[in-house]
């Protein structure tokens, strides 16, 4: 990797220029569903896909790290921090409705608006699809890049495109060409694709049914998962079926791990798959958690767990 720069002058002095929020040493902890993680060099706030693309054009000519940071409910951050600029998206989290008839609507979603907000609104207008997302935290950017979904549903089964900034301009992707699988997009192997938002077409549905979709998952959630728990969610993705038929809180219980510790880290008693923050873990206990998860899984079963989660700043091996 090319030397860092740690001098931020001109970023500041442009930032101040067109008045963009911004932070520095900013703590990241709140920012995280984990309540984990140190600071950032320079936390900054852009309100429009422009002043996205204004930092991105910056960062593109400095060998600078940069690290967009949607709602941080699928993210460890390194008890260090970020040593570089972290972009969090706060734009207007409106919904934009370019289109809409009684069995219709085409309406675009920012990336920085609430997930879980943007399935109550849609859903409470009458139309079917999102019912899924109610329950998903995060930003809706971080759920577009993630391919975000539950109990049967994935985000892409609604998108028609997503806005990007990338090389310092905004453009528009068709879904088709998003590479949308499991749990992953071509955003999200692409660090330089910042999402600002997509497009999505949804049909009416029964205003009772659609709600009662969303309480039943929301039951589902409750009877499931650990309460009251920071946590980032699933740690790893499930295995596909050619490799395992087992899910990957099987494979993490079979191999014994089920309540195991470290430090204030817990792989959860309720759900293997969720390692969860007892109150003052740090990152280093949780890193040590998901590679003995990895080596016990592997010694157990041969299977390789595949990390969903996505590990921010400096861990060392
Ligand atoms: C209790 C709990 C339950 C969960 N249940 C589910 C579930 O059922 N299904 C599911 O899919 N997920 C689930 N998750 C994980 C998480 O909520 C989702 O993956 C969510 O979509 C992540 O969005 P985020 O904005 O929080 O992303 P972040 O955690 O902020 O970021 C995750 C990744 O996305 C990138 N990113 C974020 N925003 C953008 C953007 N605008 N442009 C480009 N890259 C971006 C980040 O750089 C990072 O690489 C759960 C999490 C928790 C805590």
């Amino acid at each position: 990797m090319a030397a860092q720069i740690r001098d931020y002058g001109d970023l500041l002095n442009l930032l101040t220029q067109q008045q963009v929020p911004f932070e520095l040493a900013a703590p990241l902890v709140k920012y995280t569903s984990f309540r984990i993680g140190g600071a950032a060099d320079v936390l900054v706030f852009p309100r429009s896909a422009e002043e996205l693309a204004l930092i991105q054009s910056w960062a593109n000519e400095r060998p600078v790290r940069t690290f967009l940071l949607g709602g941080g409910s699928n993210i460890l951050i390194s008890d260090s921090g970020f040593p570089g600029i972290v972009v969090h998206p706060a734009f207007s989290e409106d919904l934009r409705i370019d289109h809409q008839t009684a069995d219709h609507i085409s309406v675009f979603v920012a990336a920085s608006a609430k997930a879980p907000l943007s399935g109550k609104k849609l859903s409470a207008m009458g139309f079917a699809g999102l019912e899924f997302l109610t329950t998903i935290p995060g930003q809706f950017g971080g759920s577009i890049i993630q391919n975000a979904g539950c109990y049967g549903h994935e985000l892409k089964d609604v998108i028609t495109s997503v806005e990007i900034v990338a090389a310092g301009k905004v453009q528009k992707i068709a879904a088709g060409a998003c590479a949308f699988e499991y749990r992953t997009s071509l955003f999200k192997n692409e660090p330089n694709m910042w999402v600002t938002g997509a497009q999505l077409d949804l049909g009416a549905g029964s205003q009772p049914e659609i709600n009662a979709r969303i309480e039943d998952y929301k039951q589902r959630r409750i009877n499931s998962q650990p309460r009251n728990r920071r946590s980032a969610g699933s740690i790893f993705k499930n295995p596909v079926p050619s490799v395992s038929e087992k899910k990957s809180w099987q494979l993490i219980d079979e191999a014994g791990l089920r309540g195991h510790t470290c430090g204030g880290a817990e792989i959860s008693a309720e759900h293997c798959n969720f390692i969860v923050n007892n109150g003052e873990a740090t990152a280093a206990e949780v890193y040590t958690l998901i590679r003995l998860a990895e080596s016990r899984v592997w010694e157990n079963s041969g299977i390789k767990l595949e990390r969903e989660v996505v590990l921010v700043g400096d861990f060392g091996q």
